[in-house]
């Protein structure tokens, strides 16, 4: 929580000093006393406050200033900050001008001065308009404020990165907040570049890079070490399983995300079926929990770095990284799970962030309230989905390629979507093309067994149509299938015969690949269950092995 700022403003130094000092005895607790010596002083903080995003909730200033009249000041500044509070200090001599503002700038309050003793004239007036100004500001949050444009790709990838990573964030359109868009016209003139992201220190990055919002939000984006134990390749359910494991058994372990933890199931709206959660939870608070959970246990983890490579180097296992850098270690465990497919519909791809959605993008679903949006996919994912944006759309089309929903979905979300009255399903359907100026505002569905084309309006299109496995950092170390997948234990010996090269006087354990000390577990694994709780199995389990090969090292 942070402290809202009272700015007092006088260009008399003695009645500035009172002032500040009558309002740090009894404010100072709950807010920022802040002051200012002149009326274009003041300007200069209100922009600068307004830029670190910390609230102003009182304005105490005076009317009569030379180069600039409080009212004309507290004009400009309201602009900024306009549910403010707002009191002119008067002499005798002002108070038309100060009736005159009451108007002018809905003045709350002016008070001659001097004010003693302040107890009687001065606190009552204050509490009065502090306490209406914090019921209706709410809980404050310190923070990070996000400007830009709402329907906009690179606006929506940094919404999406400091959501993911948990990092909260204020946003403002600044097609609807023009003090907002002065700030950011300041900092980027045309606004060819968006969004602009104000930090509270006063740093300021313009369409920042994962990588820069990392560095930026103080996420550990190196590692402190140059040997591990354990190198974790991906942080979702699989790699924190191994992460929570491996640390807390006294490994030195690092785990790399190249997005951010959490992995497939951290995008998920909800899930159901995870043990020991009878009310269920959202991916978010699982990645959440599982994050602090590995980092508690004593898990470095490494977010916005990407694993390009992995070598062998016996007995050692070199990691490489996206920037360059290099990391050894004696076991690595690949985590890196799947990533979604992209729907392959000519200009589909202009649309994406500006309407077009691969998976949940659940920070989104506000912009879509009472709009109507289409939902593209017949399995779980895409079914908790549906029932994710049926509570703002107003309409939710559901569009599968298959005949019904049950094909590939649990039945209990097959219920609970017949139950939910604002979603259609359309089996046999597909879609052949998006249409928009600037954003997505309709897309052609092909029906699969009469093969008429109908253009139909969607506001926003959430595709969740499977996934292929992300394993290329080790295509060239491993044994992987025909789909990229990669193989382990048993699947690395066919007919019985160990793997080419394998050197070790025993077979290759449950989770192991075709190289020693190097293992792979949930999604990313042939094979594997392709759920939460099998991921996590996969992950916890796997470091067991890793010790048994550790003796051998
Ligand atoms: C929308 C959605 C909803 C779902 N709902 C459910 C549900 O309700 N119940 C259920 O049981 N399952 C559900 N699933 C499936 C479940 O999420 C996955 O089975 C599970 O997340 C797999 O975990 P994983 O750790 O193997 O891989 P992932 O979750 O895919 O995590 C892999 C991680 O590795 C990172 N990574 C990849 N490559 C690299 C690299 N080169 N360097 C560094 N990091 C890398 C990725 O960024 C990612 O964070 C859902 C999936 C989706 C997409």
């Amino acid at each position: 929580m942070i402290r809202p700022v009272i700015l007092a403003v006088d260009d008399d130094a003695e009645v500035l000093n009172a002032v500040g000092r009558d309002l740090r005895a009894r404010f100072g607790r709950d807010y920022r006393i802040v002051k200012a010596s002149s009326a274009a002083e003041a300007l200069g903080v209100t922009k600068e406050l307004k830029r670190r995003g910390a609230p102003v909730a009182l304005f105490v200033v005076d009317e009569r200033m030379p180069e600039m009249r409080g009212t004309e000041f507290l004009v400009k500044a309201l602009e900024m900050f306009p549910d403010a509070r707002r009191v002119l200090l008067t002499a005798y001599a002002d108070t038309q001008s100060a009736i005159d503002a009451i108007n002018e700038i809905r003045l709350d309050r002016y008070l001659v001065k001097p004010w003693q003793p302040p107890e009687e004239l001065l606190y009552p007036h204050l509490e009065e308009l502090l306490d209406e100004w914090s019921a209706q500001a709410g809980p404050l949050l310190e923070g990070i404020r996000v400007a830009g444009t709402a329907l906009s790709s690179s606006t929506f990838a940094v919404k999406r990165f400091l959501s993911a990573n948990q990092i909260p964030y204020q946003w403002s359109d600044i097609d609807t907040d023009p003090s907002m868009r002065a700030l950011v016209e300041a900092v980027e003139p045309g606004l060819s570049r968006l969004p602009v992201v104000f930090y509270p220190d006063g740093t300021t990055l313009v369409q920042p890079t994962p990588r820069e919002l990392a560095e930026q939000s103080n996420l550990d984006t190196r590692p402190k070490q140059r040997f591990y134990d354990l190198v974790i390749v991906g942080g979702g359910p699989a790699g924190l399983a191994a992460a929570v494991y491996g640390a807390s058994e006294g490994l030195a372990t690092l785990l790399v995300e190249r997005d951010a933890p959490g992995g497939q199931a951290g995008t998920s709206s909800f899930i159901e079926n995870y043990l020991g959660f009878p009310e269920g939870l959202t991916g978010a608070d699982l990645a959440r929990r599982a994050t602090a959970q590995a980092r508690r246990l004593g898990a470095e983890i490494l977010t916005a770095q990407e694993v390009v490579r992995v070598r062998r180097n016996d007995p050692y296992r070199v990691v490489e990284l996206a920037d360059g850098s290099e990391l050894s270690c004696y076991v690595v465990v690949i985590a890196s799970g799947m990533e979604v497919r992209r729907l392959e519909v000519p200009g589909l791809e202009e649309y994406v962030g500006t309407g077009v959605y691969y998976g949940s993008a659940l920070t989104e679903a506000t912009l879509y309230r009472d709009k109507d949006v289409v939902v593209v996919g017949g399995a779980n994912s895409a079914g908790q989905g549906a029932l994710f944006f049926s509570r703002d759309a107003r309409i939710v089309t559901v569009l599968l390629r298959g005949p019904d929903l049950g094909h590939s979905m649990s039945q209990y979300l097959v219920d609970r979507i017949n139950e939910t009255a604002n979603v259609i399903v359309r089996p046999n359907s597909i879609v052949v093309g998006a249409h928009g100026s600037g954003r997505l505002e309709s897309i052609d569905v092909q029906d699969t067994l009469t093969g008429e084309t109908r253009t139909r309006p969607a506001a926003a299109m959430f595709i969740f149509i499977g996934t292929a496995p992300r394993t290329a950092m080790v295509a060239e170390l491993v044994e992987r299938d025909e789909q990229g997948f990669i193989l382990t234990g048993r699947d690395v010996m066919p007919e019985g015969r160990r793997p080419k090269g394998w050197t070790p006087e025993r077979d290759p354990f449950l989770f192991e690949t075709s190289v020693p000390g190097l293992f792979a577990v949930g999604d990313a694994r042939h094979g594997s269950g392709k759920r939460v709780a099998a991921a996590v199995g996969e992950g916890s389990a796997t470091v067991s092995a890793v010790h048994e090969y550790l003796r051998t090292v």
